[in-house]
């Protein structure tokens, strides 16, 4: 199927291996972050669309997936990376006009490579995945112990990265033997669906992924279905403490990736040049709509000064535009609702006494778009609802510590516990902090590295659980004992 556009691309559930209209009768509508203008519109998935989706998978998963060899199954999710590869320009164009994220900068030379690259990850690790061991544990019998596939899970997404996102789930999913329904998020399911139609061009049986498309709505009805094994989230903390209580009505296994409220320390003995260059795009990475993104940058008070003068230089050389233009380094915000919040934020910590130390001017020729400037402030409490609410905006708070204990506090004063960052050209000082950080991922003079063979996940209310690498498939397998007698 050749797909250009996202308006190009019908809405409807993906059931089955097929394109199937939503019975539903509320729209559902999606903007282009850049100019404001209608792409497309459909009707929220209804019970009946949950259902159908749902026995697609079971049926699915028990006629062939479950017993394809997990040789099979690597097979069809190399040939999967290799299909998105081909498809990178036509994904990243559909991406960027429905996220409007940057499509050279960000979508092309940054996101595309690591997907194809998780999805080959994925691929392999299928064929390694059964943790196969057997012994005489008890005299005359032998125990074998069997790693098996949770059977039809659920996996919800957010709007942040939405091929991304499905792709982590779907390869990790699949590797591990599930079939599976995905709801993308409502304003976005444009790649993930062109996804799921390339899982059937790959070989992977219909019905093995289904979307359904819409609100919470879907989603919730997803997790209270008797027939979903494991539910798989990323989204807001809000969101996952409601699909936990959901799922804890019927015992159902959640792993959940959550916000977070990243921080970032630089001690005196840093690299202040590379930090703030570094710290700098951490902070406004898909305009700071990433659960990573440095949300919060404290600096050693004798190098204060020198350091905000560099990061406010640094910040000041990221242009923000038209995500079409390859020279933008920050599109749009998500949505006129999202930029409007961000900006509220900001002026509540602005009523409560912090300052502008930066903000970067906006060219008005964007001015339909839901742009919103790199922006640095200075003059916060730890406490102020700036420095502990996720705002998902390209904000970041600056403050100053006295020493490596308060500058541990600050950064673990927070109920998220995503990621952070250290700097420093010390190793005793890095292993202390980084031991003590409260983070899934802690970065050592670095930021935003991410790779296949590591797991990604949160801590405290930034959840639990893990994408990528092989704890990945850990969250889609249940361990089985299985016990032979002799005689
Ligand atoms: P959200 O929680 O509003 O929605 C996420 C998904 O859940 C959407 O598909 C939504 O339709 C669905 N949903 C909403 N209510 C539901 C319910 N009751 N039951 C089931 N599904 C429901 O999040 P968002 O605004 O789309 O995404 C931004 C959030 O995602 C931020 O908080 C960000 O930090 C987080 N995020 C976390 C990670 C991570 O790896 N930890 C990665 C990306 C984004």
């Amino acid at each position: 199927m050749e797909t250009k556009t996202a308006a190009d691309l019908k809405l409807a559930n993906w059931i089955g291996g097929r394109l199937v209209p939503t019975t539903g009768s509320s729209p559902v509508r999606c903007f282009n972050p850049a100019n404001g203008e209608l792409l497309n519109e459909y009707s929220d998935a209804t019970e009946s669309d949950v259902a159908a989706a749902v026995a697609n998978a079971e049926n699915a998963y028990k006629s062939t997936w479950n017993e394809w060899t997990p040789g099979q199954r690597s097979d069809a999710l190399f040939t999967l990376a290799a299909l998105v590869d081909g498809c990178k320009q036509e994904l990243a164009a559909i991406e960027t006009l429905s996220t409007g994220k940057p499509l050279a900068s960000e979508v092309l030379a940054a996101e595309m490579p690591l997907i194809v690259d998780q999805l080959r990850f994925f691929a392999s690790s299928a064929r390694d995945n059964q943790g196969l061991r057997s012994g005489e544990y008890t005299t005359g019998k032998t125990s074998i112990y069997r790693r098996e596939p949770l059977g039809v899970v659920a996996l919800i997404t957010p709007w942040n990265y939405p091929l991304m996102m499905a792709a982590w789930k779907i390869g990790a999913a699949l590797a591990a033997g599930c079939s599976a329904v995905i709801k993308p998020a409502p304003t976005t399911p444009f790649t993930t669906l062109r996804l799921a139609q390339l899982c059937v061009d790959a070989g992977i049986p219909p019905g093995v992924v289904n979307v359904v498309i819409g609100t919470g709505g879907p989603g919730r009805l997803l997790v209270k279905d008797e027939r979903i094994r494991g539910g798989s989230f990323t989204g807001s903390t809000r969101t996952g403490a409601e699909i936990m209580r959901n799922a804890a009505d019927r015992i159902c296994r959640v792993h959940l990736e959550l916000g977070g409220k990243a921080a970032a320390i630089v001690m005196p003995s840093a690299d202040l040049e590379k930090a703030a260059s570094s710290l700098a795009f951490g902070a406004v990475v898909n305009s700071g709509q990433d659960c990573v993104a440095l949300t919060r940058l404290y600096v050693h008070r004798d190098v204060f000064d020198q350091f905000a003068e560099l990061l406010t230089q640094k910040t000041a050389e990221f242009v923000v535009g038209d995500p079409m233009d390859s020279t933008s380094a920050l599109g749009p915000l998500v949505s006129d609702e999202h930029r409007h919040q961000v900006q509220q934020a900001l002026e509540g910590a602005v009523r409560r006494g912090a300052r502008i130390h930066y903000q970067q001017r906006i060219d008005r020729t964007n001015a339909a778009g839901y742009y919103f400037p790199p922006t640095i402030v200075t003059g916060l409490q730890n406490t102020d609802e700036l420095a502990r609410r996720e705002v998902f905006g390209p904000v970041l708070m600056l403050a100053d510590f006295a020493d490596e204990s308060e500058a541990l506090t600050l950064a673990n004063g927070t109920e998220y516990g995503l990621a952070a960052s250290v700097w420093t050209r010390d190793v005793g000082q890095a292993m202390r902090i980084t031991r003590r950080l409260e983070a899934g991922t802690v970065w050592v003079n670095d930021y935003l590295t991410f790779v296949a063979e590591y797991p990604h996940g949160g801590v405290k209310q930034s959840g639990f659980g893990s994408d990528l690498s092989r704890d990945a498939l850990r969250e889609f397998t249940v361990a089985k004992h299985v016990v032979i007698a002799h005689d």
